[in-house]
């Protein structure tokens, strides 16, 4: 398969880029954390319609999660980034007012300002402040994980590559598109750059997840209720066709799964550790 060939040598590539895995080991997910992550899913099936609240008690709802997570994260962000200077860990956090989907994403402004946003629908939707931190603290997750930086290298990667690609292989390249956060690395789009950011997104999302869960924890608010958000059977997309959070966070299983084994770890009191990938490329970084 042509296209499975150019897939495996973008991942070579990325291997000499030091810049595709995740930076933190991801936690091991046994039988009782599927079993726990099922049990979720199916509660969050029979759950009835939620109300809606009022855009006064959403955007309160905000900033009061917003003050608790936002110090927290930070400091997390400064001490992983201890030794990269000039990484930029002050995040502008707000409230995406205009977008009309319940969506929350991470991405670099024009300035290159790091920046969060959670729609006004998003924050409407949700039923506990548990659940708006847990949103807010996967979307740092992707700052402290790096990710819109190691997309892009990978990005690059795939696009040198794939710079003779055919016809044929656009038709199927494409179909990985316009799963991530909605950022800056979507809108270039280059067909490269699709196929470049294939195999990791997935990792890169429970990445955050597991960062987020020990952030949203530190800051006083429980995870497990949190990721009921997503736990919920909802469609990917709008009636106009837009990507929900549903659509950027797949919601499998492995994600829950992923929640509770993190949660299970801050009890046991395990630290989160580097990945085995990630202490060879710093290494060579340094
Ligand atoms: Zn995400």
């Amino acid at each position: 398969m042509k296209i499975g060939k150019i897939l495996v040598s973008a991942g070579l590539v990325c291997l000499s880029l030091t810049a595709c895995g995740t930076t933190y080991e991801l936690p091991q997910i046994g039988d009782a954390e599927n079993q726990r992550a099922s049990l979720m899913f199916a509660a969050a099936k029979q759950e009835p319609a939620r109300a809606a609240l009022s855009e006064r008690a959403a955007a309160a709802r905000f900033q009061r999660v917003a003050g608790r997570v936002a110090p927290i994260a930070e400091s997390a962000c400064r001490q992983a980034m201890a030794k990269r200077a000039g990484f930029d860990c002050q995040v502008g956090l707000a409230i995406d007012r205009e977008m009309k989907e319940r969506n929350a994403y991470f991405t670099y402004d024009k300035a290159q300002k790091p920046i969060i946003r959670l729609s006004m629908p998003l924050l409407r939707d949700t039923r506990s402040d548990d659940e708006v931190a847990f949103v807010m603290s996967h979307e740092y997750g992707h700052l402290i994980g790096r990710h819109v930086e190691k997309q892009k290298q990978q990005a690059l990667a795939g696009a040198i590559i794939l710079g003779a690609l055919t016809a044929a292989a656009t038709t199927r390249s494409t179909a990985y598109g316009s799963y991530y956060d909605g950022n800056a690395v979507r809108s270039s789009m280059e067909l490269g750059a699709a196929a470049g950011s294939v195999a990791f997104s997935q990792s890169y999302e429970l990445e955050s997840d597991t960062l987020g869960t020990r952030i949203a924890h530190a800051a006083g608010y429980d995870p497990l209720e949190g990721a009921k958000f997503f736990a919920r059977p909802e469609k990917a997309r709008t009636s106009a066709g837009n990507l929900s959070f549903w659509g950027t966070h797949p919601p499998d299983a492995k994600r829950v799964a992923t929640v509770i084994a993190t949660v299970e770890q801050i009890e046991a009191r395990v630290a989160l550790k580097s990945a085995p990938g990630n202490r060879a490329a710093v290494a060579a970084e340094e």
